[in-house]
């Protein structure tokens, strides 16, 4: 069996030093392939790195929300260049935050819309951020073409009667273990309604741990509160399997197919 960790952040410092022993662990557990989403314009080389020397990891290049003030002026451009020279480059992590501190949903969306752009431009995916501006960031997408390559709404907690209005604009879904929270009951249940062939799995490690005691592995030197490994990932399949009434196998083999789709990964 062959697992997918559709979004995460391997590039993070808290994870980093310690990457050859967590993929180990990963690996051992048949978690094979990572999709290592940029923050900031400051990690985009460090994303680069391990996408190049990890086996199974790839890139995804973009402004998250909560740190798109720092950027350079340049940074769509140097967006723009790493897409020219990387074929397999995705885009993200972006998106809109109506939850943050003092957001600035104006200038978001101008970041999406270049994120947009470009992911039309060059034919890639795009993964997206979303917290409280879950019409807002329908509209956006829908005031674009519709692109040929779908789209990841990651860690979906949209409304689950807006899944349809996802599904016809291409999007797929990944639910995080950080959802097995009993206060997050009602974003798991939403997962119900996403079509099996749009269901994704991800971890965002090393943050969006799952309940303590039901870590699988813990980061080294982690603080005992919890940054989250990667090989949580697992922990998307045995939960989603209960609540699907399906066994782990078919359920790996349907959302390995979708993770492949999505990212290219033929
Ligand atoms: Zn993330």
């Amino acid at each position: 069996m062959h697992l997918s960790d559709s979004h995460c952040h391997l590039q993070d410092p808290r994870l980093r030093g310690s990457l050859g022993e967590i993929l180990a662990d990963c690996r051992s557990l048949g978690i094979t392939r990572w999709m290592v989403n940029a923050t900031r314009e400051t990690d985009w080389q460090a994303v680069s790195e391990i996408a190049h020397a990890e086996h199974g990891a790839y890139a995804a290049y973009g402004l998250h929300p909560w740190w798109q003030k720092e950027r350079s002026v340049h940074w769509a451009d140097h967006l723009e260049q790493i897409l020219r020279v990387n074929p397999q480059a995705t885009l993200g992590e972006t998106g809109l935050d109506r939850w943050m501190e003092a957001p600035d949903l104006q200038d978001q969306t101008a970041v999406l819309d270049v994120h947009l752009e470009l992911a039309a431009a060059f034919d890639r995916p795009i993964t997206l951020h979303c917290l409280k501006a879950w019409p807002e960031l329908l509209a956006v997408l829908n005031r674009h073409p519709r692109r040929k390559r779908g789209l990841l709404l990651h860690s979906f907690s949209g409304p689950p009667e807006q899944i349809p209005a996802w599904v016809r604009a291409g999007a797929y879904f990944s639910i995080s273990p950080h959802f097995l929270h009993p206060r997050k009951t009602r974003q798991r249940a939403a997962f119900q309604n996403v079509p099996l062939e749009r269901l994704l799995f991800e971890t965002d490690a090393p943050d969006m741990a799952p309940p303590e005691n039901m870590m699988l592995r813990r980061v080294p030197h982690a603080p005992l509160s919890a940054w989250n490994h990667p090989a949580n990932l697992r922990l998307c399949l045995e939960s989603m399997a209960r609540d699907r009434e399906l066994s782990q196998e078919k359920l790996a083999l349907q959302v390995e197919k979708n993770a492949s789709l999505l990212f290219g990964w033929i």
